[in-house]
């Protein structure tokens, strides 16, 4: 199948293919769309079977960053990478040298970071070739690991939902079952708990929900059956596809708002969601204090008061969600849809 046949290909702007035989370093980078600003988004470092299945993943983590960025309300659109992971041995130093290089050889117009399998000791490689990356633990504007911001914006995002679904502008009492307990889920935790929310965990890892019991008197629960919990939220901090057709039937929750991208397997179970009531934060608005975080550095002169302006737009932003999908009766997954593309053309 060519680029432009593929399902994801949604008019990207431009799609990169870079290979460096020396290094074994195959990488695309897919520029979505740039009405924004350069295309910002991680990098994911993955073993992929097959150069289409790369290429799929970038183009449709590309597509989602312009939506992500624009909800965000960032001066970034919307961009992706994938590094094919060799087979055989490497040198990663190596191999992200010519990735770096790479970044730099597009002029800026992809700024990138860490994503899954990328580290930031990875990224301080890369930036030894280009200035157009961040999520960098030294340099003047570091803005280190995001998921500390990220934890906040879902943080923040879910006192908005919680005032909407029952009418109290704190999480005090509430039950809530986070999924997931990485580095964005136990950061949430932290604060929910010390919020007096009452929380169930459930990750794969025994020592972390061991510690979070220790810590923050979380009840443990089986990850099989942590979605099905009697609670007030449920908040899908790990994989995606947390709502699909067999979990939605016994989620008893009555908002759904967590960091995990890709939470609904398909759109329509938003549409399922609101037929059961259930309040849904958008994935890729509620998670965007990430990327804040990255694109503070990436200005350049890293503001604290900026990345907190600006995930405060993203509650209001979320707030504005749950009117309109109030208002006109539909999901809100379908009704962020419609706003990330309105910021995206308005910006043309
Ligand atoms: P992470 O890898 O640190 O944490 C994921 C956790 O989920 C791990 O502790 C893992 O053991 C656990 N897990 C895996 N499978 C599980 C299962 N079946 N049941 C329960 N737990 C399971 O990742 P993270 O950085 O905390 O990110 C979490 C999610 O949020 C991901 O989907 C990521 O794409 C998304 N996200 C992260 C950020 C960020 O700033 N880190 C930003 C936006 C979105």
């Amino acid at each position: 199948m060519s680029v432009f046949d593929s399902p994801n290909f949604d008019d990207h702007e431009s799609v990169h293919f870079f290979t460096d035989p020396d290094s074994g370093m195959n990488a695309i980078i897919a520029i979505h769309n740039t009405n924004r600003g350069p295309g910002a988004g991680g990098t994911r470092f993955w073993t992929y079977e097959t150069s289409q299945q790369a290429l799929d993943d970038a183009l449709n983590l590309s597509r989602a960053m312009s939506y992500k960025n624009a909800m965000a309300d960032i001066p970034f659109g919307g961009g992706k990478a994938v590094i094919m992971r060799p087979g055989g041995e490497y040198d990663r130093r190596a191999l992200f040298t010519a990735y770096g290089k790479a970044i730099e050889s597009l002029g800026g117009i992809y700024c990138t970071a860490e994503d899954v399998g990328v580290s930031t000791a990875d990224m301080e490689v890369v930036r030894q070739q280009t200035r157009f990356v961040g999520g960098l633990d030294s340099g003047e504007a570091a803005s280190g690991d995001p998921s500390p911001v990220t934890a906040e914006g879902v943080f923040r995002g879910l006192h908005v939902a919680a005032e909407r679904v029952f009418k109290q502008n704190d999480l005090k009492g509430l039950r809530v079952a986070v999924q997931g307990l990485g580095h964005v889920g136990y950061s949430l935790c932290q604060k929910l708990s010390a919020a007096g929310a009452k929380l169930f965990v459930a990750d794969i890892n025994e020592e972390i929900v061991a510690l979070a019991e220790q810590e923050l008197g979380a009840h443990i629960v089986d990850p099989g059956m942590i979605h099905a919990q009697d609670v007030d939220v449920f908040a899908p901090c790990a994989l995606g596809g947390a709502i699909n057709p067999k979990t939605i039937e016994q989620i008893q929750a009555k908002i759904v708002g967590g960091a995990a991208n890709n939470q609904l397997s398909h759109p329509d179970m938003g549409n399922v969601l609101k037929g059961k009531d259930i309040l849904y934060c958008p994935d890729y608005v509620i998670n965007g204090g990430g990327i804040i975080n990255v694109a503070a550095e990436l200005s350049g002169t890293y503001k604290s008061d900026w990345v907190d302006n600006k995930l405060d737009g993203l509650a209001q932003t979320l707030n504005e969600i749950f009117s309109l999908s109030a208002l006109e009766n539909k999901p809100t997954n379908e009704i962020a849809d419609r706003l990330a593309l309105k910021r995206i053309h308005a910006a043309a």
